[in-house]
């Protein structure tokens, strides 16, 4: 149920914290890794190189990025890329000093007194310019937390570290852009400059990047969806919301066969759900109201809505003559007493439970006494209506799922039960937030859950591991890991549900089953979900660029709100456990990441044209010839096409490689007389004839075994 994605589509909750204008908390900063550290410590010589050009700027927030760090400066000068050799240049002479951050402890009353003065983010005291900034970030120091000061050389800074020793550990760095923002992400605010840097431990790494960065500029899904026409946007569609051209759905398709088979052998069972459900079982799930933001908003349906406006009006008009009615018939002449207080009909008007209470009484006149049944028919009437019906999209798969459980009596002998579905879900992203097919608004889950007993969660988890590192192979990740979230028994009952045993147990065996099947994984205390310990999975592609494809979880909390049970070999109801896993996560998402992966050259398994027939002429027998490959081709199921045309065959194959049509067999009169075929494969060019039979069979392999 964790949202899987940040901001910029590509990390995911990796380090959510450090993608938003939030304070960092001390146990935050401890987990910085060396190269955050590294980073940080580079936005302190940032500053200090624009103090020593512009003494006057004020410094608000330095944290490290994703892919780097920034400072956020308020300046008159507009700082520009042409800027940045002079900034870099001080930067240089601040690193070769190798000045040590050095800590000091003080008091708030000191710290202010220093931001007061111009010397917290300064290089020295600036009278008349306090560092306001600073004094606004020493505001949201909690009471009783450590305040400390960082220097290096003559840059002071309000901070809590962590840094590296010296400045010259920072290895190599470059600024990058400038944007702006308000100081602390408010808009009440005012606008600060922020300037965006990154830093490595070595030249070699920084270069490395750069040319990665380079790299996947070039493989930007979003450029190579529209050459290869994989998929479109149209704005009376709506944004976020993506078209699957016949060249991507071909991708979906083979993922989703892919999954299928790979599910079924491993004893899934295949289950359907609607796009949209009540929001009652939202309420059940907990998404609402705590995902409400995430969800398009409800859709009311309303059967009754002209019935009700009609009685609800009648009532409206009822109310107003039986209090016109008792007052001008009852004035003066009746005392009630209504909750214990007895008051005199006067003047003023009545209230109608006074009124109620003399008909009841048979106290009232007879007029006022229909008029009051009447109501009273009414008011029951527009009862009896059902209430308007509220649906939404669906955010998530799980509770449909849940659902599905719940829906025949279980016995441990249907455990572990494992519901798969292609789940379609709907999120509403922020419009500035979309991006490509990384962060949409619809999308296509390679959705599971496993519902099982407590012995059988280490196989299960283990299998589902095993799941994982089969795709890994079959698309040719060679990094990965494995990012393994656990609870901190401090913030049980809190942040984490109320399981002390459980959280134990469970960590307990994931843990086993990561170390005992060798997979790489890093333990991250206090991040897990809040119904148990989760996985995120991150891959590497070909070029070295970061992606996490999905989240497991597991989950002991959500199928005891659905009330899931099972009965027990001892004829007792348990709830099962439920593990969320998702290995090839969204369609969008994951064919994104692929088409980057693949730079737009899938493998022949995957390529939405698999194979082109290319004739050197347009002679009767060869285009025959031709003709029948193709459809020996497509009758085994290979997306075939021939081009039997005019064109002269460069110019062909010219067009083939330009739509990445994985192979080309080009026939001339010497193929046909020999019964062979001419072999071309996209980007690697001519590898030689072969018999027709044996092309054709080397063709079928490769697509079965889903060869790379
Ligand atoms: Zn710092
Ligand atoms: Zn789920």
């Amino acid at each position: 149920m964790e949202r899987e994605i940040a901001k910029d589509g590509w990390s995911a909750t990796f380090a959510p914290h450090f993608m938003s204008d939030e304070r960092k908390t001390l146990e935050q900063r401890n987990q910085m890794t060396d190269l955050e550290r590294l980073r940080h410590s580079a936005a302190h010589v940032l500053a200090t190189a624009i103090l020593r050009i512009w003494p006057e700027a004020q410094f608000a927030a330095g944290p490290p990025v994703e892919q780097g760090f920034y400072y956020d400066v308020e300046l008159s000068h507009r700082i520009t890329p042409e800027d940045f050799a002079r900034i870099e240049e001080e930067m240089k002479k601040e690193i070769k000093a190798n000045n040590v951050f050095e800590r000091t402890v003080v008091s708030r009353a000191e710290a202010l007194a220093l931001a007061e003065s111009g010397r917290l983010g300064g290089l020295s005291e600036r009278p008349g310019n306090a560092s306001k900034f600073k004094i606004g970030n020493l505001a949201d120091i909690p009471e009783g937390e450590e305040i400390s000061l960082f220097k290096n050389g003559d840059f002071l800074d309000l901070c809590a570290g962590p840094h590296v020793m010296r400045t010259g550990n920072i290895g190599a760095f470059k600024l990058t852009h400038v944007a702006s923002a308000y100081y602390k992400g408010d808009e009440k605010n005012p606008q600060l400059q922020r300037i965006y840097g990154t830093a490595f431990k070595n030249k070699t790494q920084m270069e490395e990047y750069f040319t990665m960065v380079e790299e996947a500029k070039k493989r930007d899904h979003r450029k190579l969806g529209k050459e290869l026409e994989l998929f479109t946007f149209d704005e009376d569609v709506g944004p976020g919301l993506p078209l699957w051209l016949p060249n991507g759905t071909v991708l979906i398709e083979e993922l989703e066969k892919l999954a299928k088979e790979t599910e079924f052998a491993a004893g899934y069972d295949r289950v359907r759900t609607p796009h949209l459900a009540r929001e009652n079982m939202y309420l059940t799930s907990g998404h609402l109201p705590y995902y409400a933001e995430s969800m398009f908003p409800a859709m009311e349906l309303d059967e009754f809505k002209a019935k009700r406006a009609e009685l609800t009006e009648r009532r409206a008009q009822l109310h107003g003559m039986i209090i016109a009615g008792a007052k001008s018939l009852m004035v003066g002449t009746t005392i009630v007493r209504i909750h214990g207080v007895t008051s005199p009909i006067v003047g003023g008007a009545p209230k109608l439970e006074q009124v109620f209470e003399l008909t009841d009484k048979g106290r009232a006149p007879e007029q006022l006494e229909a008029m009051v049944l009447d109501y009273k028919r009414t008011d029951e009437e527009l009862m009896r209506l059902d209430e308007p019906d509220r649906y939404y999209l669906k955010a998530m798969n799980c509770p449909h799922h849940h659902k599905i459980f719940g829906a025949v009596p279980r016995s441990y002998r249907d455990l572990p039960l494992r519901l798969a579905e292609y789940g379609t879900c709907y999120r509403y992203e922020q419009s500035g937030e979309l991006m490509g097919l990384m962060r949409v608004r619809s999308m296509q889950m390679n959705d599971a859950h496993i519902y099982c007993t407590e012995e059988q969660f280490e196989e299960e988890f283990r299998a589902v591991n095993e799941m994982y590192l089969k795709y890994f192979r079959i698309f040719g990740f060679e990094k990965y890991q494995m990012r393994f979230s656990t609870h901190d028994p401090a913030k049980l009952g809190q942040k984490f549900v109320d399981e002390p045993e459980l959280w134990k147990k469970t960590e307990d065996m994931v843990r086993n089953v990561l170390i005992k099947s060798g997979i790489n994984y890093v333990e991250v205390p206090n991040e897990a979900a809040f119904y148990g310990p989760k996985i995120d999975v991150q891959v590497w592609s070909a070029i070295g660029k970061e992606f996490t494809i999905a989240t497991n979880q597991v989950d002991f909390a959500v199928p005891a709100r659905f009330k899931l049970q099972y009965r027990t070999r001892d004829n007792a109801f348990e709830t099962p456990l439920c593990i969320h896993r998702a290995p090839l996560g969204t369609h969008e998402r994951f064919i994104g990441f692929l088409i980057e992966h693949y730079a737009g050259n899938f493998p022949l398994w995957l390529a939405p044209e698999q194979v082109s027939v290319i004739t050197i002429g347009t002679d009767e027998p060869l285009v025959a010839y031709g003709k029948a490959i193709v459809a020996e081709l497509r009758a085994n199921g290979v997306r075939a096409q021939g081009d039997f045309g005019t064109d002269k065959m460069q110019g062909k194959i010219q067009q083939a490689e330009q739509r990445k049509v994985h192979t080309m067999l080009v026939l001339g009169n010497r193929d046909l007389e020999a019964g062979n075929v001419s072999v071309r494969l996209h980007g690697k060019g001519n590898v030689g004839a072969k018999k027709r039979d044996e092309a054709i069979a080397d063709i079928l392999s490769a697509i079965k075994e889903r060869r790379a």
